[in-house]
């Protein structure tokens, strides 16, 4: 079949918005120190690996994994706080569990009836507006206001004309990092009509959750992950609200979706539970000696954290250079000037290990300087 052919194919039957996307571009880091994805920096002690690989040796690769991942979802309930009465349910890293919100929520346009809506304020995680996208959904950004505090006459008023399906709203912001007033977070719970996703990806650098506050809500389902904790190549998110919610979430669940590996893998990790709280604990400290460091530079503007991230704008300067310019030193930090106009020349950089950071702090001062 000719190339040709195959391009005509293609345009008959793959969706016409799909063919428009350009796919998700996640740079290749080669040998550079990489400050850039939210990555724990740290690998574990010997012996913990040593243990970790014996119990792998024992998985049994032949067979199905667990359907609903039982064991390691119970443990997983226990390790996060979430609460008795309450249900959850894992994905393939919360991105998956977003999709599944999204697909059972998710009502095509009709003749009579606009689609339903997907509801975020902006700048924030980009996977709610491109699932939105896929499943069908409509989707409404609200801009943040200028502290990147919710616009709450804005959001009430969309949430009003809109009617959304699902708020999501990630607690502590990406890319910003703060987190949101708890009043103001409330508010839009109690004002919506629709469900609210209180994404805590970022919970153990944060200090504040509303995993307590599940009971509270009748719209309120909290989601978490494993991966900003140290545990980013599992691939696993955790789901977690009333049976009601949850029950309906799980029947678009694909039946295997947490593989054997990560199953064994993961409960072995919280069986260590408090090996990666030293690690991010360290990194909480490791964070705040990098904003102190970051602002000793007169051209840097930088963003309240409560993360394992932090965000500053660059000031007379194109931050494109900036960026170029430590990438050209070997440290790959995010750009993400183009995507929103609040975050026009601004710069993401993830809080690594002790060493890394200081490798960023001196080839800013070399740039800088
Ligand atoms: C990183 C991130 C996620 C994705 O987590 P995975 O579990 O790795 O899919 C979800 N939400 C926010 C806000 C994030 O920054």
């Amino acid at each position: 079949m000719s190339k040709s052919t195959k391009s005509k194919l293609v345009k008959q039957w793959v969706r016409e918005d799909i063919r428009a996307l350009s796919a998700y571009h996640v740079p290749d880091p080669g040998e550079m120190i990489k400050l850039d994805a939210m990555e724990n920096p740290y690998l574990w002690p010997d012996a913990m690996k040593q243990q970790w690989l014996t119990l792998l040796s024992d998985t049994a690769m032949n067979r199905y994994p667990d359907p609903s991942a039982a064991k390691l979802t119970k443990r997983l309930e226990q390790v996060m706080g979430v609460p008795q009465g309450m249900r959850s349910i894992l994905g393939n890293g919360s991105d998956e569990l977003i999709q599944m919100i999204c697909m059972a929520l998710a009502k095509p346009a009709s003749a009579s009836d606009a689609p339903s809506i997907v509801m975020a304020p902006e700048p924030t995680f980009v996977m709610y507006k491109m699932i939105a996208q896929f499943t069908n959904m409509g989707y409404q950004g609200i801009p943040l206001d200028p502290h990147f505090q919710l616009d709450m006459p804005a959001m009430l008023e969309a949430i009003e004309t809109h009617r959304p399906a699902v708020i999501f709203l990630a607690y502590p912001n990406n890319p910003t990092g703060n987190l949101f007033s708890e009043q103001d977070v409330r508010e839009i719970i109690a004002k919506a009509s629709g469900l609210v996703v209180v994404d805590e990806a970022y919970h153990a650098f944060a200090g504040h959750s509303f995993m307590p506050m599940l009971s509270e809500y009748d719209n309120l389902v909290v989601m978490r992950t494993v991966s900003k904790m140290g545990l980013a190549g599992l691939r696993l998110g955790l789901l977690s609200g009333a049976e009601e919610w949850l029950g309906e979430f799980d029947k678009v669940r694909l039946p295997y979706n947490i593989n054997v590996l990560t199953q064994a893998s993961a409960e072995f990790a919280l069986s260590q539970a408090d090996v990666l709280k030293q690690q991010t604990d360290q990194i909480c400290r490791d964070r705040t000696l990098l904003q102190t460091e970051l602002s000793t530079f007169d051209q840097l503007h930088q963003y309240p954290s409560a993360a394992n991230f932090i965000l500053f704008k660059v000031k007379n300067m194109d931050s494109q250079i900036l960026f170029d310019a430590l990438k050209e030193s070997g440290i790959l930090i995010k750009r993400l000037a183009d995507s929103h106009g609040p975050l026009v020349n601004c710069l993401r950089v993830t809080v690594g290990s002790a060493t890394e950071n200081q490798a960023f702090i001196n080839s800013l001062r070399t740039i800088l300087t």
